[in-house]
């Protein structure tokens, strides 16, 4: 379960991953960056703690495995050419037989680095005709166009506490709020007696190539991201709207998305909060 910072491997799939554990599966999270925002410097040193401890929390919580972390920063992953090797390695050492992951379309640079990581370790694995994964892409910052809806009901209980041992980034963004919604809104094609479901893409190793290529032209040109500041900019008449210039940060623009000390933003409901520059620790979506 690869999470590009701590708090995705439950945002995203802590409903599949609990269910997994109470079928018997040893489940593994693994967060790849430390989850240190742009803060440096002993106060990076106590959020990269506190959000670790965060985690390790939520895995007790679903009944995984302990987590374990890399050695990336966030927002750094897609500099990181050796990812995908790395992530082959992984795999094969654990064995994994499924893979999850956030998916190519997410808003988040950290989290399209990692959906394309993953591609490339199974292409490897298949390429040299070693086991490889099935992969299962969820959804955090961006809705899928999914082929997979999994029942999460049975364990929801259990994804709301895990969700709620994030305090530190709850105090931020009510994600869990979103998630809730979002996993609501996955029951509208299933039967009324389900609660919320999870989102997935499911690939199989060996149909990672061709799955590529008939997805290909939307994951190979501008992110999503880049799409939307696009649209924005025009609408706003050659600049972003200012509160939405942190979510729709792309890849490859992150001093663009970078929070300005002592700004002021809106939420979502029109209410000024304070900059999360500071020890909050993060300012940028999950
Ligand atoms: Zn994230």
């Amino acid at each position: 379960m690869l999470a590009p910072h701590p708090d995705d491997e439950v945002f995203g799939c802590g409903g599949c991953a609990s269910l997994y554990a109470r079928a018997g599966a040893v489940v593994h999270p693994y967060v790849l960056t430390d989850g240190g925002g742009y803060l440096t410097g002993p106060q990076r040193e106590s959020v990269v703690a506190l959000r670790r401890e965060e985690s390790q929390r939520a895995a007790a919580i679903l009944g995984t495995q302990a987590p374990v972390f890399g050695p990336w920063q966030d927002r750094r992953l897609g500099e990181q050419t050796t990812l995908a090797h790395e992530l082959s390695q992984k795999i094969s050492n654990l064995q994994a037989e499924v893979v999850f992951a956030p998916s190519l379309w997410e808003v988040h640079p950290d989290h399209r680095a990692t959906a394309w990581a993953v591609l490339q370790a199974v292409q490897s694995l298949v390429h040299d005709g070693r086991p490889a994964p099935t992969v299962a892409f969820y959804e955090v910052g961006a809705p899928l166009r999914p082929n997979h809806l999994v029942d999460i009901s049975p364990v929801l209980e259990v994804k709301r506490a895990a969700m709620a041992a994030f305090a530190s980034q709850l105090a931020q963004q009510r994600y869990d709020i979103h998630i809730t919604a979002l996993n609501t809104f996955r029951t509208y094609a299933l039967p009324p007696d389900i609660d919320a479901a999870e989102a997935l893409i499911v690939v199989p190793a060996v149909g990672v190539a061709s799955w590529l290529s008939s997805y290909g032209d939307l994951a190979r040109g501008p992110g999503l991201a880049e799409v939307t500041e696009a649209a924005l900019r025009r609408r706003v008449g050659g600049r972003p709207a200012a509160n939405h210039r942190h979510a729709f940060a792309g890849k490859g623009s992150a001093s663009r998305g970078r929070p300005r000390a002592g700004r002021r933003h809106l939420t979502a409901r029109g209410r000024a909060r304070p900059d999360a520059s500071g020890a909050r620790g993060r300012a940028e979506p999950c």
